[in-house]
């Protein structure tokens, strides 16, 4: 079931051959599930875990339906935050190459809307939004939602934890009546439950089973005494020596002091939790990302939807009370081909709850000594990049290949040494390696980047 082809549905050849492009060749379960239900136009909730491939499933049935001639809005794909709805937006460009000149666009808060309501001007086939910023355009009136046939609550459960029921309700009555509603969640809670009676019709349900297959996970328990825990953080990282971490604490404060304290110890560690603004979230997102950073130390709600593809460990520093999140929350490492990691730290007062997870997964937990736990010879665990963050971006016009090709053209590194580049409106984020990192501060500093001088600086210690 879970190696049919994508040509098992009626999609056009162009589709079919841009999915072989992009390395799609089989369905992901959940798109297998659910991609037949959305093409034939059911209602329907979706409910899997993180990395799933539920924004092709949905995006697959909006390419499917969208007709490019029209220049009407077709389809609406809600988002909790701007950079989910970046990635879904991105995503979405990669699967509609397809059709051709398809124009998608985002609607975020945290950038001006001036530039949204010129774009939205030339017409848009398919908007990915946060309800806020939504609300605001329909409140003005710069949005036309009147031809709306495909509308998608993307990570409908977070959406709904961030407090945009209401928002959400209005977005729907300004739809029309006559369209097909799509619910994507990670899991299914009773307000989504609510939710969806309120805003579909009749949907039907497809839920993947959530559990792992140990084979692609190695998942060890750890017994220690709640004095031990940050410590013991600490202990892991330096034995197993992994380069991206995803830590996760039940609390905000847990979160700040762990990364204070492992910050101390000479790691690279960054906090993502909910106190901070969208452009703190992006910086510490980029470095995580680019390997500039060891260790996201993130509460679950925080980490929710993140795509980070090369996660090798996933420390759990407390053990989560419900089953269901333990499983996503080790869901993270382990994807695709590489064998993830997953270590969980469990006080005496939590054994209640890793028994249950126990129960839950079905498998016995495998218990380590955490004295056997030893600092592994090469000194601190350094990330293997830095990011360069240079003071200007795409309102200067600046492009990916402009900051490579100063960086190996004119200055003669070579391309494996410079890592992921994000360009974003007025700043960029370059990671370099650490061995070249001053030397190519100062030839890029002094030199011209498309025949300008850019100010810049490092994100962090060198
Ligand atoms: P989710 O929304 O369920 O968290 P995503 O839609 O972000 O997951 O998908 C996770 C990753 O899997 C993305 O990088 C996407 O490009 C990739 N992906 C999705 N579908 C397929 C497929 N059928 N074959 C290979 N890769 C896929
Ligand atoms: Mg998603």
């Amino acid at each position: 079931m879970t190696t049919l082809p994508f040509s098992s549905l009626p999609f056009s050849r162009a589709i079919l051959d841009n999915l072989d492009n992009l390395g799609y060749q089989t369905m992901t379960p959940i798109q297998a599930q659910g991609l037949p239900l959305i093409v034939e136009g059911r209602d329907l909730i979706a409910q899997a875990k993180t990395g799933s491939g539920k924004t092709a499933a949905f995006g697959l049935g909006i390419v499917h339906s969208l007709n490019v001639a029209l220049s009407a809005t077709q389809s609406l794909v809600l988002c909790p935050t701007r950079e989910l709805a970046e990635q879904v937006a991105n995503e979405l460009r990669r699967l509609a190459r397809a059709l051709g000149n398809t124009k998608i666009i985002t609607l975020c808060g945290g950038t001006p809307i001036r530039p949204q309501v010129e774009s939205l001007k030339f017409g848009a086939h398919v908007i990915v939004a946060t309800p806020g910023r939504l609300m605001d355009h329909i409140d003005r009136g710069t949005v036309d939602l009147s031809g709306i046939r495909t509308l998608v609550l993307d990570e409908a459960d977070r959406m709904l934890d961030m407090g945009f029921y209401d928002d959400v309700t209005h977005i729907v009555s300004v739809c029309p009546d006559k369209r097909q509603t799509l619910l994507f969640s990670a899991t299914y809670a009773d307000d989504i439950r609510k939710a969806s009676a309120r805003f579909m019709k009749k949907p039907a349900e497809v839920k993947v089973e959530s559990v792992h297959n140990a084979s692609q996970i190695e998942q060890l328990f750890y017994e220690i005494e709640p004095d031990r825990r940050l410590a013991t953080v600490a202990l892991l990282l330096e034995h197993f020596r992994p380069v991206s971490t995803l830590a996760f604490c039940n609390t905000k404060a847990q979160c700040r002091e762990l990364s204070e304290v492992l910050e101390s110890r000479g790691f690279s560690a960054l906090a993502l939790h909910g106190d901070l603004d969208q452009r703190e979230r992006e910086d510490v997102l980029i470095q995580f990302a680019n390997q500039s950073c060891s260790v996201l130390v993130a509460t679950d709600v925080a980490a929710r939807g993140l795509d980070i593809q090369t996660l090798d460990a996933v420390i759990n520093v407390d053990v989560t009370p419900d089953p269901e999140v333990h499983i996503h929350r080790i869901g993270r490492t382990g994807r695709s081909e590489a064998k993830g990691l997953a270590l969980s730290l469990c006080t005496p007062d939590e054994m209640r709850w890793a028994n249950q997870i126990e129960k839950y997964q079905g498998q016995p937990l495998i218990w380590a000594n955490p004295k056997n736990l030893k600092s592994a010879a090469g000194g601190s665990l350094n990330p293997p990049m830095i990011t360069l963050c240079v003071q200007g971006g795409k309102k200067d016009k600046l492009r990916p290949g402009d900051l490579l090709g100063a960086l190996t053209k004119d200055a003669g590194f070579s391309a494996d040494q410079i890592g992921k580049i994000n360009i974003l409106e007025f700043v960029s984020f370059v990671a370099l390696n650490r061995q070249i990192a001053k030397e190519a501060f100062a030839k890029l500093s002094n030199g011209n980047i498309k025949g300008k001088r850019f100010r810049m600086r490092f994100m962090s210690d060198i």
